[in-house]
């Protein structure tokens, strides 16, 4: 699968844009930087979306693709797909007709831009030619990891997580895992600090990432705070983590 790069921060300051992925041409990982990444043409490629959380550095760009692809009618809704409990957030503090109008409504009920799709945690869903499974991380508000298959193989995506157990394990038993983007925020004398907001250091992504078991796997690491992004990549950089990238908004990769 190939994976462009709309934005990869945990922050929007200057040229850096908050995290948004487009996987192949149709299916988008979090929606935080879209639009001004995307031409019009490419934004009615969009037929996914898979939501990690509700926290607006990830969906902001929600609501500015509605604006920018309804029509009088659609001739195809868009799929928000997650976990039930972040989808039932979704509803209630997003699309609910206060923040902005509902898009699961607009143009017709039966017709709407946007239709949310809840999964349980562990259940394969297909995606045109992807498979998603979805796992709870352990984040401030209820948050999604990936795993994300095509016939070539498996990518992580870590979602906003401190310390967390069940994603690292269904990763582990995934025999074709291929590649693993995973958040990084903050640097290692703010652990406290990330602790408090449930977001990894370089020290811990490290901890993190040695529950997979495997040193030679590739990391893409996304989510840094550009605010810290010196003192983060120096630590990264030191990390006994032999394949290891971190990503800039407009790059793409092969999976
Ligand atoms: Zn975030
Ligand atoms: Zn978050």
């Amino acid at each position: 699968m190939r994976v462009r790069v709309l934005g990869c921060h945990g922050a929007e300051l200057g040229e850096c844009g908050t995290s948004g992925f487009l996987i192949n041409r149709s299916v988008l990982v979090d929606a935080g930087t879209v639009c001004s990444a995307l031409t019009i043409a490419e934004q009615r490629k969009i037929r996914y979306v898979l939501v990690s959380h509700i926290h607006m550095d990830h969906i902001k760009s929600l609501p500015l693709l509605s604006e920018n692809l309804i029509e009088n009618g659609v001739p195809q809704s868009i799929v928000i797909v997650s976990l039930k409990k972040v989808i039932d957030e979704l509803k209630r503090h997003v699309f609910n007709d206060r923040l902005w109008p509902d898009f699961t409504k607009i143009p017709t009920p039966t017709h709407p831009l946007f239709r949310l799709e809840a999964i349980d945690e562990g259940t394969a869903i297909q995606l045109d030619d992807l498979r998603v499974r979805a796992f709870a991380v352990n984040h401030t508000v209820p948050c999604a990891g990936f795993l994300i298959r095509d016939r070539r193989g498996s990518l992580l995506y870590s979602g906003d997580t401190y310390r967390t157990d069940h994603l690292w394990k269904a990763a582990a038993a995934t025999p074709d895992l291929k590649a693993a983007m995973i958040e990084t925020s903050f640097p290692n004398a703010l652990k406290g600090l990330a602790a408090q907001t449930k977001h990894l250091t370089p020290a811990l992504l490290a901890d993190e990432f040695a529950k997979l078991g495997r040193p030679n796997l590739p990391v893409y690491v996304y989510h840094v705070k550009p605010r810290y992004r010196a003192a983060i990549r120096r630590e990264l950089g030191k990390l006994p983590v032999t394949n290891l990238t971190i990503l800039e908004d407009g790059a793409t990769f092969q999976v």
